[in-house]
């Protein structure tokens, strides 16, 4: 079955209802992207499969198991993870640091700057990142650089799962490219990828599925090629 079975999630708020019945599955070695204008549901939807949110009902299963409602830390303990547009690594920290921070070796009796060191390069290398140093402080780094930085830490925490939230927002074209290929070497180390995005030829280039929320439905769900490009 599915990585993700998302099956009829609904959040209403006082002010209105955000997600209206929202069914939406990733499988196991694709990135699937999330289409939608401002106001569709996606923010909901994405903080819902992390935890950040509590759906009014509805059911989100991983690998076929419910994951706990409203818990980031059970969807962080399951494998899910996600990378919010506002880049939250503390900007004092370095790089080795910010990818181990509030995990082995960073906590504990002691911290073991070698293993942790060691370890930042190595995940640093299985995306093909050699170029971004362990000893740099992460707010001396350019956006793009610290996106990457979050992602090696969510493959460090060995994530199964990584959601996107726009990552390609704050790139330029070249960094999107780059991009593009630390998202192609998390697919090769097991971890499949919700990308958000409204532009149709990224979500073409880059996508396996994708899926079209309007007004807190989804609408449409297939391959990037036949999606409608009303959105
Ligand atoms: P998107 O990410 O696609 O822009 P959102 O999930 O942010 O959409 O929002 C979906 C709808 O739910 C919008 O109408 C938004 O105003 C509303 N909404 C989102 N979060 C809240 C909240 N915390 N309280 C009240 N309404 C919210
Ligand atoms: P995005 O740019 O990802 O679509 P938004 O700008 O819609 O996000 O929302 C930013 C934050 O504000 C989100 O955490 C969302 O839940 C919250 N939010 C959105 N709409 C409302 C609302 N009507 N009332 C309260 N919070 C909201």
């Amino acid at each position: 079955g599915p990585l993700l079975e998302v099956r009829g999630l609904t959040k209403r708020y006082p002010g209105g209802t955000a997600l209206d019945g929202v069914h939406f599955d990733v499988h196991a070695g694709e990135v699937h992207c999330l289409l939608g204008a401002n106001g569709a549901g996606k923010s909901t939807l994405i903080k819902c499969v992390s935890g950040a949110v509590e759906p009014t009902s509805g059911e989100i299963l991983l690998d076929g198991v419910p994951l706990p409602a409203g818990s980031p830390s059970a969807s962080l303990a399951r494998g899910v993870a996600t990378i919010y547009q506002e880049l939250d690594l503390a900007p004092d920290l370095t790089v080795a640091e910010s990818i181990y921070f509030g995990r082995e070796p960073c906590r504990g009796p002691f911290l073991d700057r070698r293993a942790m060191r060691a370890g930042a390069k190595e995940v640093l290398a299985r995306l093909r990142h050699e170029d971004i140093s362990v000893d740099a402080t992460v707010g001396e780094l350019r956006p793009a650089f610290q996106q990457i930085v979050s992602i090696a830490r969510a493959l460090s925490a060995k994530a199964r799962l990584l959601i996107l939230d726009e990552p390609s927002a704050i790139l330029d074209a070249s960094e999107i490219e780059a991009l593009f290929a630390v998202v192609r070497s998390l697919l090769e180390q097991g971890t499949s990828v919700i990308f958000i995005s409204h532009l149709l030829g990224e979500i073409a280039t880059i996508g396996h599925r994708v899926s079209v929320l309007r007004d807190g439905r989804t609408v449409a769900s297939g391959l990037p090629a036949s999606t409608p490009a009303s959105e």
